[in-house]
């Protein structure tokens, strides 16, 4: 079994030095045990701040142990009255090829969703559930209105702006680069996207956004937050999803203290701004966004791309390289196949 754990805290931008591959035994189930054999492995921004140990609304990694993450595995050998041989689950198996379980936590893999069981990763798993929430029940986008989605060709920003755009929404995206951003336009059929490397963004928005915005849907932060907030509408809605661009930064940024101008436009432009994080304010409402979501999929209304990896050698470089806008998709690493 090989694993990789977290050998230390990154401190900035993570290095290969913060990662260790190990290896052990593949363990044996014990009665009500299932031995879990790892097929995808779920990369996510969100590990980078469970890597650091500051205060969070999860624990952190421990150093030394292998790094969780959620996985879709096959079931290799079951001592569990519910499980067999053979069935597809979503489990959280973390970055290594093998797991026991005592089924507590385990999704079945069933019906259509096993055309493509990676999707239980994204799409129809946490990625697309976060997309589903954020903006439906705070962004609570209506037709006719402007949405602007960061990170938009990611996992959750593609389902974001394509939701919105089911809605009868202008939807106008925010991506890394020209061909990130014709992707957004063409198969993703956003409104328009812009690309975050140019200086001007702000005034780019401005003319792609001629009724303001209504609703923004953050993943990023940075310089994409001060380029929207200008424009925010009165009453507009800012679900707060996620703060990419400062996930590696070690120190606040120099310069002007924009606190003011953001308390200020939250007073004057009486905005809602609401963070979310899915596992804890939205659980109960998994079976609600599975149902919807897996009509859409089975309408082909929606559109999900992957960026998968082969491999768990390639796992902390890839992971890296998502923190810096390399990935293109919901990123995946294929750890094994799917034949015993
Ligand atoms: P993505 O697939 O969108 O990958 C991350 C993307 O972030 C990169 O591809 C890059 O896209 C963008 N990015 C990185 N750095 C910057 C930067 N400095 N400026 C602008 N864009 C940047 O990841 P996910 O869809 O999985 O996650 C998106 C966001 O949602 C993250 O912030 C994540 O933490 C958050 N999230 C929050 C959850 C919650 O419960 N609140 C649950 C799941 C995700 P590009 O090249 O286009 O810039």
């Amino acid at each position: 079994n090989r694993r990789v754990v977290l050998a230390s805290r990154p401190h900035g931008v993570p290095t290969d030095a913060n990662f260790r591959f190990e290896r052990q035994y593949v363990p044996t189930p014990a009665d009500g045990e299932i031995l879990l054999r790892t097929i995808y492995l779920s990369l996510d921004p969100y590990m980078r701040g469970r890597m650091s140990d500051a205060p969070s609304y999860v624990p952190p990694y421990e150093v030394g142990e292998t790094i969780g993450a959620g996985t879709v595995a096959i079931v290799e050998q079951s001592n569990h009255p519910d499980y067999q041989a053979g069935d597809w689950v979503v489990s959280e198996n973390g970055w290594q090829d093998y797991a026991l379980s005592n089924g507590r936590g385990l999704f079945k893999l069933q019906g259509p969703v096993l055309k493509h069981p990676s999707w239980a990763l994204g799409l129809l798993g946490m990625t697309g559930f976060t997309a589903y929430m954020g903006l439906l029940d705070i962004g609570r986008p209506q037709a006719g209105e402007t949405v602007v989605v960061a990170a938009a060709t990611g996992a959750v920003g593609s389902v974001v702006g394509q939701i919105a755009r089911l809605k009868g929404c202008h939807v106008i995206g925010i991506a890394g680069g020209a061909e990130k951003c014709r992707y957004a336009e063409e198969v993703l059929g956003f409104d328009a996207c812009l690309d975050h490397h140019y200086d001007d963004l702000g005034e780019k928005l401005k003319r792609y956004c001629p009724d303001g915005i209504d609703v923004y849907f953050e993943s990023v932060g940075g310089k994409v937050f001060n380029a929207v907030l200008p424009l925010m509408n009165t009453k507009g809605r800012i679900p707060v999803c996620g703060l990419i661009a400062d996930y590696n930064s070690t120190e606040l940024p120099n310069g002007t203290d924009h606190l003011p101008l953001f308390q200020g436009a939250i007073l004057r432009k009486r905005l809602h701004v609401q963070g979310f994080i899915i596992t804890q304010d939205y659980a109960h409402r998994f079976d609600e966004f599975f149902h919807q979501m897996s009509q859409w999929v089975a309408e082909e209304r929606l559109v999900f791309r992957e960026d998968v990896i082969d491999d768990l050698d390639n796992a902390p470089q890839t992971f890296i390289g998502m923190l810096e806008g390399k990935n293109f998709g919901k990123v995946i690493i294929r750890v094994a196949t799917d034949k015993p």
